[in-house]
């Protein structure tokens, strides 16, 4: 499962859908794995304007990747910046931790109802037991 995937999810447990705790989800036990994917700048500069960089930044942090995150989200650039002031090497370090890396075994717990996701084989099940629907 890509990180940046991650930056998507949310507790599926109706009473955390309204709770800030739920978002982002908190890797445990987390197994990492780096696939190499062909560098696209223009694949990153789209993506980057929805990234959630609070939430990036967490997960990057509880990885102990979070020398891959600029402090501030390149892709949310104001008025007087142009597009040249987004740095390659920011890119880079966005693609490495967004797409090339992954957690292929581990779970995704929510900080507000305590419920864990296993994520098995790359995969995160999201599927909620019966009582919890
Ligand atoms: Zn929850």
């Amino acid at each position: 499962m890509k990180l940046l995937t991650t930056n998507f999810l949310t507790c599926a447990v109706k009473t955390c859908k309204t709770s800030p705790l739920s978002f982002p989800l908190h890797f445990k036990d987390a197994t990492l794995e780096r696939t190499e994917i062909d560098y696209n700048p223009l694949f990153i500069r789209n993506v980057l304007p929805r990234v959630n960089w609070d939430a990036l930044t967490t997960t990057a942090t509880e990885l102990g990747l979070q020398s891959l995150v600029p402090a501030r989200n390149p892709g949310t650039r104001t008025e007087t910046e142009t597009e040249t002031d987004i740095k390659d090497e920011e890119l880079r370090k966005l693609h490495n931790l967004l797409l090339e890396t992954g957690v292929v075994e581990g779970k995704l717990v929510c900080g507000n109802c305590g419920f864990e996701y296993p994520i098995k084989e790359g995969v995160g099940n999201f599927l909620l037991p019966a009582h919890l629907v």
